[in-house]
């Protein structure tokens, strides 16, 4: 029999004498060489992190590339025409004499109040500029397509688009309302506390050793987890939860829709997991905060605060569309590695403790803005089909 290793991962895990997906079937225990190939893993990505920054950053350097890099394909110069050209993707927002104004319409309100909610802090600061942002999940710039088309600001991508990812409105509001939060889960702030003081309740030893998930079918790629669960309940608890477009229990993988459970409550487990959903899903930061350990399914799907966290150093990869079996022993290792697994969960909540306060997204709008500004060749001036959005009109939203 081969000495196999049933987890395929993201990074450098599958290397010599080690199974891959291929032969998962084959593969149906861990000998005490394949657990030595995964805490090496952690151990080189540990030797190669470089941190960021220190911990009371307050130039938010850890996200500072990431501008660079999505404003990269414009340093030639951004022009009227192009912004013009983007417009119909998006909700046209202006700066002119450090006020606020918009397209008459947004197409999702709470959305754009989420935006805006930082937009007018920082009017003080801002210079002039006209911009394009847009609210949807999906980004709208395909490679290829971007000279034609122009920038655009997105709260979410691949690496196959060109959009500018700002924080998404979720830091403030807009975000997906479920039945415990009627109006949207936002107030990032607020999260990070209450969630914060959940974890406290539930240090890791109290914690239930289970992996746990509860979210909406937005993609397949959850259902692995969810059919383990059914499987093994004893190991795993995920279960799919009604979202608006829910019609039918094949729509939660033929079973009635469970309850949904508030992010505080996840912290009752130990090991809580992430997909992409639509686009990537606001559910990772929160996860984070209970300092259970996270698994993050597939790495395609990013905001602008992903780059920073780094695998096996403050969570656990996945590759996209994991088997059953690759969780079962994924899940199996960490309970057997118990230290392990606390290390990491502890590094990753710390991470996000230091490095996404609230002043860390305003800092990242506010160097985002300062940099695209730069890159803007017109002078920008008013227009009357254009609202001005004032501190009134956001509370009123
Ligand atoms: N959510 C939650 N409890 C639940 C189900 C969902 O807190 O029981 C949250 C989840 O963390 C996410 C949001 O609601 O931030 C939307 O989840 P869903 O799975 O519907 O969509 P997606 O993850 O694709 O955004």
């Amino acid at each position: 029999t081969r000495n196999c290793f049933a987890i395929s991962t993201v990074g450098d895990a599958n290397i010599d004498n080690v199974c891959g997906i291929e032969n998962l079937e084959n593969c149906s225990h861990f000998d005490i060489e394949n657990s030595n190939i995964l805490t090496n893993e952690v151990k080189r990505s540990l030797e190669s992190y470089v941190p960021c920054s220190d911990d009371d950053d307050n130039n938010c350097k850890c996200y500072i590339e990431v501008i660079t890099n999505d404003l990269k394909p414009y340093q030639k110069g951004i022009t009227q025409q192009m912004l013009n050209n983007t417009a119909k993707y998006g909700t046209r927002y202006k700066i002119l004499n450090h006020q606020l104004f918009r397209d008459k319409e947004c197409m999702f309100p709470a959305r754009c109040s989420g935006i805006e909610h930082f937009l007018l802090n920082l009017l003080p600061e801002l210079p002039d500029m006209d911009m394009v942002v847009n609210t949807r999940d999906w980004p709208q710039v395909l490679i290829g397509l971007g000279s034609r088309i122009g920038p655009i600001f997105s709260f979410s991508k691949t690496s196959d688009y060109l959009d500018i990812m700002y924080p998404a409105w979720t830091f403030w509001a807009g975000g997906p309302a479920i039945s415990l939060h009627p109006t949207g889960i936002g107030r990032w702030d607020l999260q990070r506390d209450s969630i914060s003081k959940a974890a406290i309740k539930t240090p890791w030893s109290e914690k239930l050793p289970l992996a746990f998930f509860r979210g909406s079918r937005t993609s397949d790629e959850r259902d692995a987890l969810v059919l383990l669960s059914r499987r093994k309940p004893d190991l795993v608890d995920a279960k799919y939860t009604k979202n608006q477009a829910w019609k039918s229990p094949k729509d939660t993988l033929n079973a009635e829709p469970a309850k949904e459970v508030l992010l505080e409550d996840h912290c009752r487990y130990k090991y809580l997991f992430n997909f992409r959903g639509v686009a990537a899903s606001f559910r990772f930061k929160h996860l984070f905060l209970c300092n259970s350990l996270v698994f993050h399914v597939g790495e395609e799907w990013k905001e602008f605060f992903y780059f920073a966290l780094k695998p096996w150093v403050h969570y656990v990869p996945l590759k996209s569309y994991p088997s059953e079996k690759e969780i079962e022993n994924i899940l199996n290792f960490f309970l057997e590695h118990d230290d392990l697994a606390r290390e990491i969960s502890e590094r990753g909540s710390q991470f996000i403790l230091n490095h996404l306060r609230m002043q860390d997204i305003e800092c990242y709008w506010k160097s985002l803005l300062l940099s695209y500004q730069k890159l803007i060749t017109f002078k920008v001036e008013s227009e009357t089909e254009l609202v001005q959005i004032s501190p009134l009109q956001r509370q009123e939203l």
